[in-house]
């Protein structure tokens, strides 16, 4: 089985003032046994978020490289000092403001695992690719060319994302969401020695109003919430929604 996570990317958003957020978050978080909760804040809050107990800490990026001339970048060893235990890459606003290709996301997650940091990996269709009825051929190409060799349920997390469904209050139709899941578990299991036991998350609009409908999808395990995740008054409903 694989296990279930509710994880908030924070994007760029928090300054400290923020910080109370999750602590509430940390408090529920420690009341849920068979839930992990994750928390991507940007890197100037990560240590602080790293401080809660119940919270897996992740970065939202991270560099291909250990270290070097690259003015501005963040290698997976120094978020994995900073207190990150995961990072989330891919994710389809890097690979649309910063032309990130499949093989560079690749090259990312390498060095996640090299750092000893679980990867989310971010795949999803644009809404011409949906329209097309190509999510699925997208979504296989992209796991394809951008999940390397030696992915396990320990060191990787895959989270759909439609791009049209992000941040828009659209998602999916559920047999939508249903039908790409089980598309991407068989997929996984037939690459990965473990594959099929690799949690698969729903991204895109999820809130405390569809998250229980969601989470009751065959193969969906969990969520990677962005606006949403902010408050904790949002966030907590979701996860509970999971429990
Ligand atoms: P929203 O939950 O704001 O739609 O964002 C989803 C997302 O991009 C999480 O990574």
């Amino acid at each position: 089985m694989a296990a279930r996570i509710i994880a908030g990317n924070w994007k760029m958003n928090g300054l400290a003032a923020a910080l109370p957020e999750v602590a509430w978050i940390a408090d529920a978080a420690r009341d849920m046994t068979c839930v992990e909760t994750v928390i991507a804040p940007p890197v100037t809050l990560l240590p602080r978020v790293a401080g809660h107990a119940g919270i897996t800490p992740a970065a939202q990026d991270c560099h291909a490289a250990d270290a070097g001339a690259h003015t501005g970048d963040l290698s997976a060893p120094m978020l994995a000092e900073a207190g990150a235990r995961a990072v989330i890459l891919g994710h389809s606003e890097r690979r649309a403001n910063h032309a990130e290709s499949d093989v560079q996301v690749a090259g990312k997650v390498r060095a996640a695992w090299g750092a000893g940091l679980r990867t989310i990996l971010c795949i999803g269709e644009t809404e011409a690719q949906y329209r097309g009825g190509r999510t699925v051929e997208v979504l296989a190409r992209q796991l394809a060319a951008s999940l390397p060799e030696g992915a396990t349920p320990a060191n990787t997390i895959v989270a759909y994302e439609p791009v049209w469904a992000i941040g828009t209050g659209i998602t999916p139709r559920e047999d939508e969401i249903e039908r790409v899941h089980r598309a991407l578990r068989d997929r996984l299991a037939s690459r990965f020695a473990q594959g099929g036991e690799i949690s698969l998350l729903y991204g895109g609009s999820v809130s405390a109003e569809n998250a229980a409908s969601i989470f009751a999808l065959q193969n969906v395990d969990g969520a990677l919430v962005g606006g949403a995740s902010l408050t904790a008054g949002k966030f907590v409903p979701i996860m509970n929604a999971l429990a």
